[in-house]
């Protein structure tokens, strides 16, 4: 019998369709940026898909082919974003790179990924200089700034003005179609051990990411949104705003460099943004500076939090001080990043707002498109019931089948195992419980470092707290707390395990706690569990 075929265009899905989407339907919406130079910068959907196209143009004429990789050190901003499109648009490859990373590794991952072209940031300058002769590949570096701004003297030959290479061109270019698995965006993971890995996105993954991202059960953009990434868009393409904005033609308010507390809620107040997204350090920030000087937002009302877990005060906070919904959500590189987001049910709006913030405080239900299981130490599936507990592992069309250039495949059975271990609830819920490093193993019972944490946050006097495993001899680990202290509170190490009281079972409060300035952050802003188990792996506690 032959079988009978859908009868529907063949139309592949490209990056570049969700910017010309957005110049022909959202021509005049606008297009914020505050720029590395300090000043501000507007123009629309129109005129950043002309001179992606320009752009596309100035990258053939330089001689760069279908596939070949451009890199990127750079902030959110307007010159970034047509990068993004001129690029995959027109079959390259945007390979953007955190600069928050060692020297080294910058070079090691610019050298892996064989970039061709480096555009970079005013700012960057003196970092590319030094990096120029360890970067095997480069053959054209790209100042993303104007002639005005072009340095007298550089060690860097034949340095480009990325404003005279798009302004050269007369934008006569039509975007190409071609097969949507191809290649469109690499972005390495952080990689705490070993050297970082790539992951290669497609056209057809972002696309679909894009869609299923901007969805009401997930990010629920709109043409009505003011959108600020404060996630940067060298952090896996900013969670995909850049791209779900010009699907729905949302306004796009872009800061930079500018992440700072004041800076930030300026930027809020006269762009009118409605809608954000960024890793929970930001956030403790923008609210220092908001409550210091007994600010409220007059236009923003929710905000994506993830990247690393959303403390329960924090989503409080945001909610109860400044009417902002929080939306936590969990991800990673290897997910385009987009996996689970926290949003309540039907059958869950008549429930008191005490029990519905429990379900907003877990990472939430998967998007459609990804699927998600937890499995024991036995390799078996475990059930959905909220309390067992295991490794998570997921599968869907954005989530990565190899790492670039690597052999091994990273997948178990078909799906990726993701390193975090987590419970499921009946509703499908899901919720982390920690990273499986950082995990404490007490007397062979596990403790939640992230529920330590979570809880010392809840404390008036607390700024940020870290739980890690210290060496014990007859429990192998237990939890130590390293706390900072806002500035001018007082907090003992007493007052504080007291704290612990009555909100976690007697054995799994913290052995100790030990106060410190400063707690370190990785380049993507997460705690340096790793650093801190190092700096104190001597910390004697006490018996
Ligand atoms: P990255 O690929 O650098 O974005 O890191 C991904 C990892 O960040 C995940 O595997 C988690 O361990 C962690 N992570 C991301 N979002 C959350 C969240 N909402 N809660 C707890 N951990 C998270």
């Amino acid at each position: 019998m032959s079988r009978l075929m859908g009868q529907m265009m063949q139309m592949p899905l490209m990056i570049s369709s969700l910017l010309t989407h957005a110049a022909r339907h959202s021509a005049d919406t606008e297009i914020v940026s505050k720029r590395v130079e300090g000043d501000i910068h507007r123009y629309t959907y129109r005129d950043a898909e002309l001179r992606a196209r320009k752009l596309a143009q100035a990258l053939a004429r330089l001689g760069c082919e279908m596939g070949d990789r451009i890199g990127t050190l750079a902030w959110n901003g307007y010159r970034h974003f047509e990068i993004y499109y001129g690029t995959s648009g027109s079959g390259l490859v945007c390979h953007t790179i955190n600069p928050r990373l060692f020297p080294e590794q910058i070079a090691w991952i610019i050298n892996d990924a064989e970039d061709r072209v480096l555009c970079f940031d005013l700012n960057f300058l003196p970092l590319v200089e030094k990096l120029a002769p360890t970067l095997r590949t480069v053959q054209h570096f790209v100042l993303m700034s104007d002639p005005a701004h072009m340095p007298a003297q550089t060690s860097l030959s034949g340095l480009l003005c990325y404003e005279e290479l798009v302004e050269a061109e007369d934008g006569q270019y039509t975007w190409p179609q071609f097969d949507e698995n191809t290649a469109s965006s690499i972005c390495y993971t952080s990689g705490t051990t070993g050297h970082p890995k790539g992951a290669v996105y497609s056209h057809r993954s972002t696309v679909l990411h894009a869609y299923a991202s901007a969805l009401p059960d997930a990010m629920g953009c709109s043409a009505q949104d003011v959108i600020l990434p404060v996630v940067p868009m060298f952090h896996v393409n900013a969670w995909g705003l850049p791209y779900s904005a010009a699907l729905v033609g949302a306004k796009l308010v872009l800061p930079g460099p500018h992440l700072d507390g004041k800076s930030l809620y300026e930027l809020f107040e006269t762009e009118k943004v409605t809608f954000s997204a960024g890793v929970p350090t930001v956030w403790l920030g923008l609210i220092n500076h908001a409550k210091q000087h007994n600010l409220k937002f007059s236009t923003f009302k929710r905000t994506v939090i993830g990247g690393s877990a959303c403390p329960p005060s924090m989503l409080r906070t945001l909610e109860d001080d400044f009417g902002v919904n929080v939306i936590h959500a969990w991800g990673m590189t290897e997910l385009s990043p987009l996996g689970t987001l926290s949003k309540l049910k039907a059958k869950h709006l008549d429930l008191p707002l005490e029990a519905q913030r429990r379900i907003l405080e877990k990472q939430g239900k998967v998007i459609y498109g990804i699927d998600m299981q937890i499995i024991g130490d036995d390799g078996q599936p475990l059930p959905w019931d909220g309390k067992s507990s295991g490794n998570l592992v997921v599968r869907g069309p954005w989530v990565i089948q190899s790492y670039f250039r690597r052999d091994e495949s990273p997948l178990q059975d078909g799906w990726f195992p993701t390193g975090d271990v987590a419970t499921i609830d009946p509703d499908g819920y899901m919720q982390i419980t920690d990273r499986s490093k950082d995990v404490i193993k007490s007397g062979g019972e596990w403790i939640s470092s992230i529920e330590l944490e979570n809880i010392a946050m809840a404390h008036p006097a607390v700024h940020e707290a870290a739980a890690i495993a210290c060496k014990h001899p007859k429990w192998d680990e237990r939890p130590l707390l390293v706390v900072v202290r806002k500035p001018g509170a007082s907090l003992t190490r007493e007052e504080m395990l007291a704290f612990y009281e009555g909100k976690i079972a007697k054995w799994q409060i913290p052995d100790d706690v030990v106060f410190v300035d400063e707690i370190p952050h990785t380049a993507t802003g997460k705690i340096q569990k790793l650093k801190l188990r190092e700096q104190f792996a001597n910390h004697v506690l006490p018996t």
